[in-house]
């Protein structure tokens, strides 16, 4: 019996991926929210979680650390996604990435001014891509979380960060100005492994895929 493993993050992938796991049959024998466990066993013994950081499960299924992962798009287009086919869209985790400024920023100005925008964001490389699309010269600040707190404390004049609710943004007196991408999370899975063992992992794709309409 092929051994399987799926990597995914605690928070808001595993809260959300929970349900899916249960209508595919997966039962983790901990719960990752709770266990300091990072290798969980289920309910079957050819199948284990590994619990990473979310930006790692991308990492982590192309190297073959793991079979099959549970990643955001916004992660898997800041990783690029070589190695790996995304079978998926789970259709769960759902946000968008958004450009956002201070309430009062004018950013449309600002851009059309062909000012030099300062931009903070954890994800450089999409940001890179986006503003270089639109002939918009940009200064990237590398942060790894809290971006709100940078156009706020004049370390940034935009942020590209997730927005759901738009909630975070204004308690903290920011609006989102301009969409990048719709985010969902999807079923990724290692490209050499998909084809050493297919008979094994097929299934667990098609029963994702069908768990998710
Ligand atoms: P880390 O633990 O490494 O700091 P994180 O804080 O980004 O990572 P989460 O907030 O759990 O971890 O986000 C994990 C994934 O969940 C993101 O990559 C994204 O795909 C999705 N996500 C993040 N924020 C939202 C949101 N507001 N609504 C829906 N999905 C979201
Ligand atoms: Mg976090």
């Amino acid at each position: 019996m092929a051994s399987i493993s799926i990597a995914l993050s605690k928070g808001r992938i595993f809260d959300e991926t929970a349900p899916l796991l249960a209508r595919v049959g997966i039962r983790p024998r901990s719960n990752p929210e709770t266990s300091r466990k990072l290798v969980i066993a289920t309910n079957r013994r050819d199948l284990r979680l590994i619990v990473v950081r979310p930006t790692d499960t991308p990492t982590y299924v192309q190297h073959g650390g793991a079979d099959l992962g549970i990643a955001g798009g916004d992660v898997l287009v800041e990783h690029g996604g070589e190695g790996l086919y995304q079978p998926v869209d789970l259709g769960i985790a759902r946000c968008r990435m958004m450009v956002a400024v201070r309430k009062g920023f004018n950013y449309a100005n600002a851009v059309a001014q062909g000012a030099r925008l300062r931009v903070a964001t954890k994800y450089v490389n999409t940001t890179r891509q986006h503003f270089a699309a639109k002939g918009v010269h940009v200064d990237l600040i590398h942060l790894y979380g809290s971006m709100e707190l940078a156009p706020l404390t004049g370390l940034a004049d935009a942020i590209v960060d997730l927005v759901a609710t738009g909630r975070t943004l204004r308690d903290n007196g920011l609006v989102a100005v301009e969409e990048i991408l719709p985010v969902s999370a999807r079923l990724i899975v290692n490209q050499a492994a998909l084809k050493t063992k297919r008979a094994a992992l097929q299934p667990l794709i098609d029963a994702f895929a069908k768990a998710t309409q």
